[in-house]
């Protein structure tokens, strides 16, 4: 686990270098054996300098996160967050100068290890990165890092790296102070040996530990200290509105903790990062953006003994917004498409799109020129489908209409090879149907993509009744090959994830509709943490189109149809007579003037009365979010989405489910089965049959069952 070696000259080298696993981690053992070579090097008397190091492609990656969930109560995290606090100090105090030699990424638990090395050395490669993101998963730095990191660089450039969870590149990490030195990946064990051997005698106790240490640009109790906490938690509350409790306790055991010695401060910063790891927010984060995300991204759910196929070349219907996106996503991951419209021009635009964000990246310098061009060179815009022979696999992104994308099909199969997949990236309309234009149902498939494409991480995979588990595993292997996230459903009109997405914006609607005012609708969703309010969405997906998409479900399923009254008859007025369609045209439930910031309409009052007597912002906020989870129940229920995290993934990435529930699953899990149940069927009694839980629920309630084991 850890290799310990003292050269002639009296350098120790303690090199990370964890066997059975892809990287190294901080857990019970590795902690230990870290801990027994460091007091082996201090207790050398031969021993003049310590370099920190790893022999894997990574520095340390943090806590071993497999353990920490497990570790549920407060008193074994105090235990061995003291042990680790221990461990770091007599480091930091023994008195021999200690030298970090990032070699590769050190994050969290991993950078905190450095930070309470003398010295920090990193690798000058970009692949690296370098900081403290342990917020983005719900947890806070628990090894000292709230207590090192402003103590070392200043509050004011700690705390807003620490509440974002920014992870730095080697030379970002120099210009912050997070290391002090960057060299060539060759030449970082010399230097760090060099600086051992010269200056470290001289600098081994931290500037915290010597007499006279003040805090570089002033402590807490400073003007410009007080101006960062004020103006950080106005900014923090606007952000997370109080959901979410990690960037709060970072914030409070900064303030508490430079206020007070080192010491002192370490063991505050203990209670707040035990507050967070036993938080419920923290354990929905890690399982689904950790764990679940994680799976998603191995392809844990692909059918097994399928060969992995390659892309190398493949097609696109329609050089549209989403056409000309998928395009881009593709050739950047270096497959060769074949961008195909109806017209040259069309085509040209779909490629002139890579071409801006292309251009884009050079401008970041996240691309060189000549990459740009490489990148460029493999869309191949046609109006002919015989350039498409060759393909592994043809999206269609056509106009979503059945005789067009039926028509495409034909021409596509005709010159396409026996075995390739024709995937449709259709937002409304069954894959199963679609599929009846395909000589080969079981190669179709659909991949719904979200927009913009180049910066949505979900693909949502739907299997039709055909789809064979080949085409499931290859169409898998291609997200993958994209760098998307992939979650697989079974066919369904609105799949999953435009299925619950719209109760979301149908529940806004209905809301209004019964004369709650439209800013606390709004308010609320935001406040309940979904990224925009429900009435602004619709007016951004298009109130015209939502018409148009409910005529078409109404007209195809016939008596079946189950809408929602109450929005329908917003969206009615909204279309038909007050030709208020959506942003697009300007007026929808906000104005959005030609300068300045949209505002809600206020004509809106006129048709909408509020009633004198408004709900709790509670109750409100309760609506928006149960909603989505009732539905999730019944795609789970009649087998679109079979696996709970697939529905927890797809309902963050897909449309920004707050992630402090862990998706729409893990929010019944947080509620509780029973009282998730009995509050929907309240809910039901009050405000319509949307609200009552299906079967599912009432019978895991009932057996006291789990979606989740923890
Ligand atoms: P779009 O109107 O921007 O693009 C459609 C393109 O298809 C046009 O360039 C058109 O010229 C081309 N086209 C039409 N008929 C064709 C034919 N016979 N052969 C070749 N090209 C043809 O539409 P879009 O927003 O890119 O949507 C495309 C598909 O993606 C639709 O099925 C839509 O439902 C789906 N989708 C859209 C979104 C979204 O947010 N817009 C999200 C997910 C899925």
């Amino acid at each position: 686990m850890i290799d310990y070696e003292v050269g002639p000259d009296g350098i120790a080298v303690v090199a990370w270098n964890m066997a059975d696993r892809s990287m190294n981690v901080l857990n019970e053992e590795s902690v230990a054996r870290f801990a027994a070579s460091v007091e082996q090097a201090i207790g050398d008397a031969a021993v003049k300098g310590v370099i920190v190091t790893s022999k894997k492609r990574d520095f340390l990656a943090g806590a071993d996160l497999t353990r920490l969930g497990k570790a549920s109560d407060a008193a074994s995290l105090a235990a061995s967050t003291a042990r680790f606090h221990a461990l770091l100090r007599g480091m930091e105090k023994s008195g021999k100068p200690f030298c970090a030699a990032l070699n590769g990424t050190a994050l969290g638990g991993g950078y905190e290890v450095a930070l309470a090395c003398h010295r920090r050395i990193a690798a000058d490669d970009p692949r690296i990165r370098i900081g403290l993101p342990e917020v983005t998963i719900g947890l806070m730095p628990g090894g000292g890092g709230t207590q090192r990191l402003p103590r070392l660089i200043g509050i004011r450039n700690a705390l807003p790296l620490m509440l974002e969870g920014r992870k730095l590149d080697p030379q970002k990490a120099l210009a912050s102070g997070f290391v002090d030195e960057v060299v060539p990946a060759e030449a970082l064990i010399g230097a760090a040996r060099r600086w051992l051997l010269t200056e470290g005698p001289a600098n081994a106790a931290q500037p915290w530990d010597r007499k006279g240490f003040r805090i570089p640009d002033g402590g807490v109790n400073t003007p410009k200290g007080q101006e960062t906490f004020v103006a950080g938690n106005a900014l923090l509350h606007a952000k997370t509105y109080g959901n979410y409790p990690a960037p709060r306790h970072i914030a409070s055991a900064v303030y508490e903790g430079l206020i007070t010695d080192f010491d002192t401060g370490l063991k505050i910063e203990s209670r707040y990062f035990i507050a967070c790891a036993l938080s419920g927010e923290a354990r929905n984060m890690i399982r689904s953006l950790f764990f679940s995300i994680g799976d998603a991204n191995k392809l844990a759910a692909r059918p097994k003994d399928v060969p992995e196929q390659a892309y190398r070349r493949i097609g696109v219907l329609g050089a549209g917004m989403m056409g000309a996106g998928i395009a881009y996503v593709s050739a950047l991951a270096g497959i060769e498409v074949v961008l195909l419209d109806t017209g040259a021009e069309a085509a040209e635009k779909g490629k002139a799109q890579s071409r801006a964000l292309l251009q884009k990246r050079v401008e970041q310098k996240r691309m060189s020129e000549s990459e740009r061009d490489q990148v460029l060179a493999r869309i191949h815009a046609t109006t002919r489908f015989e350039d498409l022979a060759g393909a592994e696999m043809v999206i269609e992104a056509v106009f979503e209409d059945r005789a067009v994308k039926a028509e495409v099909t034909r021409k596509a199969e005709a010159v396409l090879g026996e075995s390739a997949i024709f995937a449709s990236n259709t937002s409304t309309l069954p894959i199963t149907g679609l599929a009846e234009a395909s000589a080969r149902p079981e190669n179709f498939i659909g991949l719904h993509f979200f927009s913009p494409v180049d910066r949505m991480p979900l693909v949502e995979i739907i299997r039709g009744r055909r789809t064979s588990d080949s085409c499931l595993a290859r169409a898998m292997d291609y997200v993958r090959r994209i760098g998307k996230t992939p979650i697989t459903v079974n066919d369904s009109r609105g799949f999953y994830t435009s299925r619950v997405f719209g109760t979301y914006v149908n529940e806004g609607l209905a809301l209004l509709a019964e004369g709650v005012a439209s800013a606390l609708i709004d308010n609320a969703g935001r406040m309940a943490g979904m990224p925009v309010g429900p009435l602004a969405l619709a007016d951004e997906v298009s109130i015209e189109l939502m018409h148009k998409v409910r005529k078409q479900t109404r007209a195809d399923l016939g008596a079946q149809y189950r809408g929602n009254a109450a929005s329908e008859a917003v969206i009615e007025l909204m279309v038909e007579k007050l030709g208020r369609i959506g942003k697009k045209s300007g007026k929808g439930f906000y104005d959005y003037p030609a300068e300045g910031k949209k505002r809600l309409w206020p004509g809106l009052a006129q048709h909408f009365k509020p009633v004198s007597e408004q709900p709790d912002v509670e109750a409100v906020k309760r609506r928006l979010l149960y909603v989505q989870s009732v539905e999730t129940a019944r795609c789970l229920e009649e087998k679109v989405v079979l696996d709970p995290r697939d529905a927890d993934v797809g309902s963050i990435l897909g449309w920004g489910f707050p992630a402090y529930l862990g998706g729409t699953v893990s929010q019944v899990e947080t509620v509780g089965l029973d009282r998730f149940v009995a509050e929907c069927d309240h809910l039901a009694q009050r405000h319509g049959e949307r609200f009552a839980p299906p079967k599912l629920l009432r019978e895991m309630a009932a057996a006291g069952k789990r979606f989740y084991a923890v």
